[in-house]
């Protein structure tokens, strides 16, 4: 009887194995600190959840941390705890928004200045919950690639929003050596708590699972904001629109929810929650869990270097092979026979100005061991290899570099750089966001998350 039942529990777990699990990421940009009505729907709804069993992740302004400490909310500080706390800006809408002020700037400049900027915040949300935020995300569409190598340098492995800046298939990916869980296009719902859309959001949600689980699994990113369950506007639009900056004496307050009406939003979750957990593909998990399910960001050394040649001499993008991806960045690196690192991608667009059909061999050689050295003294790749006094743009010298046979001069090939169609072509909508000074585009933020595209590939599911 045992075994039989064991046998059946055997089949079943395969069976789901087989189909793929489904992990559900439940999030909350936690920031309204003016309306303090926004303080009790976070403690409802980490309440509600903990109550059901599901671990979300809430992305916290350091504003909105410092405000719970003044107006002594230990309640919500630790309803929250009990799940997992990221981090979401300092001051969120109060201009200047980092896409605003990063357009600005170059990529070291930027990692910098947003360093310089958000440290503070960092530092008061982890004292105030005491836990080390998992997690960044931008606020509205300010999203800008130097916040990658900032955030590495802050402690923080994980990007958790959405947008269409970047993207690798609406699932996860890593970029800039973060762990991305962004563009989740299909795969990002909600069921609306102000239009009649409950049974489509759930039906959205059933045929999501299922073609998730068909592929082998996925992740299926869900998000709300604490404020919109008390109150009917957001409480950044009525104060900061286009980029306004009032003194606090003038922050407006949002329109509050009637107490009926915050009730009906948050059983509206609750429910929709219920509705995921009785799929049996489906499990909830938090920012730092999901992480933990996908394979480490560097490729094990047991890659083929043949296969790796034959990519890179034809196209300079990722390659997902054998449940093992590896970015452009990686692969250039295994042809230098370098050990897989961390590496970012260059922070300036270089250019070929060699017109010769093929290289000497010893100046070749001279120029893999320069790029070699670049790489090991900056962590970055270079912008282009010296040859003599002549360059090879860095995806030129790529395809060079994997087409070379080893004997006689070395062919020069030219490259091309697919891993850039990753990157939005849109300045404007990507960027589109009422907190925005009126017209707001930032091609140069695209422009860098080009060049940082060396370092993109999708994520594996272990
Ligand atoms: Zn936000």
């Amino acid at each position: 009887m045992i075994r039989v039942l064991l046998l059946v529990v055997f089949l079943f777990v395969s069976a789901v194995q087989a189909q793929g699990r489904v992990y559900v990421l439940l999030w909350f940009d936690t920031e309204d600190y003016i309306e303090p009505s926004s303080d009790d729907a976070a403690l409802r709804l980490a309440t509600d959840l903990r109550q059901l069993g599901v671990k979300s992740t809430f992305k916290v302004v350091g504003e909105k941390a410092r405000m719970l400490e003044k107006r002594g909310r230990k309640d919500v500080i630790e309803a929250l705890r009990w799940h997992e706390i990221g981090y979401h800006t300092n001051f969120h809408s109060v201009p200047p928004a980092p896409a605003v002020y990063l357009r600005t700037m170059d990529y070291l400049t930027g990692a910098d200045e947003f360093m310089r900027r958000e440290q503070a915040g960092l530092k008061d949300v982890s004292r105030i919950f005491g836990v080390k935020p998992s997690c960044y995300g931008q606020p509205g569409s300010s999203w800008a690639p130097q916040t990658n190598s900032a955030l590495r340098r802050m402690g923080i492995p994980m990007y958790l929003d959405e947008g269409s800046h970047v993207g690798a298939g609406h699932q996860p990916f890593w970029f800039g050596g973060l762990f991305y869980v962004f563009d989740m296009g299909p795969y990002v719902m909600r069921a609306s708590l102000d239009q009649d859309d409950f049974e489509a959001s759930c039906k959205k949600f059933d045929q999501a699972a299922a073609d998730l689980s068909a592929k082998g699994g996925g992740v299926i990113s869900i998000y709300y904001h604490p404020c919109e369950f008390a109150t009917t506007e957001f409480w950044d639009g009525v104060n900061f629109s286009h980029g306004a900056d009032p003194a606090p004496a003038e922050w407006k307050r949002p329109h509050v929810r009637t107490k009926e009406d915050s009730e009906r939003c948050h059983q509206i979750l609750n429910r929709y929650v219920k509705h995921a957990l009785a799929n049996p593909a489906v499990r909830f998990v938090t920012a730092s869990q999901l992480m933990a399910l996908y394979q480490p960001q560097l490729p094990g050394s047991k890659v083929d270097r043949r296969m790796v040649a034959d990519q890179m001499a034809g196209r300079q993008t990722f390659l997902v092979v054998n449940k093992t991806s590896l970015s452009a960045a990686e692969m250039l690196l295994l042809l230098l026979e370098m050990e897989p690192r961390l590496v970012e991608g260059p922070v300036s667009e270089g250019k070929t100005t060699y017109d010769g059909d093929s290289i000497d061999r010893r100046r070749f050689d001279k120029a893999k061991t320069d790029a070699i050295a670049f790489i090991n003294g900056y962590g970055r790749l270079p912008a282009a290899v010296w040859l003599g006094s002549e360059t090879l743009s860095l995806e030129d010298f790529a395809a060079t570099l994997a087409a070379d046979t080893g004997n006689g001069p070395v062919v020069v090939r030219k490259g091309k750089a697919e891993f850039r169609d990753s990157v939005s072509k849109d300045p404007e909508k990507t960027f589109g966001w009422v907190i925005h000074p009126k017209g707001f585009r930032a091609p140069e933020l695209l422009e860098l998350a080009r060049l940082q595209a060396w370092t993109l590939k999708p994520a594996v599911l272990k």
